[in-house]
């Protein structure tokens, strides 16, 4: 039996937890109330500016952007780090799998669907991370790409092992260079759990002065008037791995405001 004692001191805890947010504020408003104000104000516009900045990211309005506005980069570092990315993430994983709900593979084996792997199947949040989320660096991207390090997206993952359990072709499709970092890429999949897909197409010498859209578009082009695959749905963190030429009868894009690829 609980003893009135104990049931006092956990009323007066809960008392204090609930008091605690509401005697901080009052603090500020008396203390603080000409230095504290404007800084929070200041803060709150910064935020609200670079949410602006990123619903344009996502929503493909801003394009060819190289690197994340000095202004944002704290608050990129916070939405990636501190919980949003995560349940964005996750509210456009509900949408893939909904849709998935609603679609069965064919007897005949060309039901296929399309996944990227940068910050699609594999992250690349700790290398940015590690960056500042500053400036694209090609050559220290490679050497990270190159540890086979990058972890695997749960999420993503999730589909990956439905779409192979439902019987779909899984195409893993990345703008990486095959010739150097085609084992590494291999590697880090396996080392992930992405295993039994269908095939990975990285980007091969010819391809190399092509945008990403137009190395992706040809590549299932390919697969779909020479290979027959019929495209159900496609997954990627950048717009140009849902444009161009045979995209597929769904796309998503999975957040990502930490690059622009073309
Ligand atoms: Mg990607």
């Amino acid at each position: 039996m609980v003893s009135r004692t104990t049931t006092t001191v956990v009323a007066l805890w809960r008392l204090a937890l609930f008091l605690l947010p509401h005697f901080v504020v009052a603090l500020d408003s008396v203390d603080g109330a000409v230095a504290a104000k404007p800084c929070r104000s200041a803060s709150v516009d910064a935020d609200a500016g670079c949410l602006s900045w990123r619903v344009m990211v996502e929503a493909n309005n801003a394009r060819g952007w190289r690197t994340v506005p000095a202004p944002c980069v704290a608050y990129v570092r916070s939405y990636m780090t501190r919980g949003q990315y995560g349940r964005d993430l996750t509210s456009v994983m509900d949408q893939v799998s909904a849709y998935v709900d609603t679609v069965e593979a064919d007897d005949d084996g060309l039901d296929a669907w399309i996944l990227d792997i940068d910050d699609t199947c594999l992250s690349n949040l700790l290398y940015y991370e590690a960056k500042q989320f500053g400036a694209y660096d090609p050559s220290a991207f490679k050497m990270w790409a190159t540890k086979g390090a990058c972890p695997g997206i749960p999420a993503v993952f999730e589909l990956f092992a439905t779409l192979q359990a439902k019987g779909f072709k899984v195409f893993l499709l990345s703008g990486r260079d095959q010739e150097t970092l085609g084992t590494c890429t291999l590697e880090n999949l396996e080392s992930e759990g992405f295993l039994g897909y269908e095939r990975l197409i990285m980007r091969s010498p010819e391809y190399r002065r092509q945008s990403s859209s137009q190395f992706k578009s040809v590549m299932r082009k390919r697969l779909v008037e020479e290979e027959g695959y019929r495209i159900r749905g496609n997954v990627g963190d950048q717009w140009s791995d849902l444009q161009g030429d045979y995209v597929g009868d769904r796309v998503f894009k999975i957040p990502n405001p930490m690059y622009y690829v073309p």
